[in-house]
């Protein structure tokens, strides 16, 4: 009965989050992109076509739910199993004192726990597409062709625990500090929420500047829900231009939106 204890607690901790961070946040995007100013913000759509239909969007919570459900579980999993090398698979790679590493550490930590999940999350995502993998699990994701802000975390719950999976590697390997972990969180919920935005709202010098044009802009991940078979990463550009996995009309509708957005704002 314990473990059923410490199952229900797994999942009741998962939904809190999701409540307080990520409905929260979706439900904002939603009102103001999605309905409030749906027709003021019109020029900074991805995609011209019809919206996504209601039933589409209701069926995406409905698998949100499943998600954080998954997510519950295999967090459970990890603590009662496979934790601090019990089977050898994940450790407590925390520290307590920001001082022990120090502050340029702490900076880079959060940076490295950024790119082990884009890593990650490529060679995943790569591998969820894969005809039968994609068919039986990572299809869910892809209902909507063109996203909104709850076909983030529409996932089938296989797909839930591979991505929560990730992030419990990425913790496990890198050393550190538990606020360094809540800032990356909120960070990789917040991109993963606008990149399933349906608009574009990075400026045009963000994504020309080669100081900051390796972060994956809206339009990146949403020609990947357009088009499927390309644009895989996550968080940055990285291993799509490496792999040859970018749109080669990437650039183009990149500009092509935001241009449309310039024009709009001129007048
Ligand atoms: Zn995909
Ligand atoms: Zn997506």
């Amino acid at each position: 009965m314990e473990f059923l204890q410490g199952l229900q607690k797994s999942i009741y901790e998962t939904f809190v989050y999701a409540f307080t961070a990520y409905f929260r946040y979706a439900i904002l995007g939603f009102l103001i992109f999605w309905i409030a100013f749906k027709d003021r913000l019109v020029h900074f759509r991805i995609q011209p076509r019809p919206r996504t239909k209601s039933q589409v969007i209701f069926r995406e919570i409905g698998y949100n739910f499943l998600t954080f459900f998954a997510i519950g579980i295999s967090s459970w999993i990890v603590d009662t199993t496979l934790l601090n090398g019990r089977y050898g698979l994940f450790y407590n790679n925390s520290y307590k004192y920001i001082s022990d590493y120090g502050w340029i550490y702490f900076i880079l930590s959060v940076f490295l726990l950024l790119v082990f999940e884009d890593t990650y999350f490529y060679w995943a995502h790569r591998f969820l597409h894969l005809p039968k993998v994609y068919n039986r699990i990572h299809k869910i994701h892809h209902y909507s062709v063109d996203p909104n802000p709850f076909t983030t975390y529409s996932f089938h719950p296989l797909e839930a625990a591979i991505l929560f999976f990730g992030q419990v590697l990425a913790t496990s390997i890198i050393p550190v500090h538990d606020l360094a972990v809540s800032i990356w969180l909120l960070l990789t919920l917040l991109n993963s929420i606008i990149i399933h935005l349906g608009y574009e709202i990075y400026p045009r010098w963000f994504t020309q500047s080669w100081l900051t044009n390796w972060k994956t802009p809206s339009t990146h991940h949403n020609m990947h829900h357009e088009k499927f078979h390309g644009n895989y990463g996550l968080i940055f550009t990285w291993w799509d231009k490496l792999m040859r996995t970018e749109f080669s009309d990437y650039q183009a509708k990149l500009e092509f939106v935001q241009k449309r957005k310039i024009t709009f704002l001129s007048f």
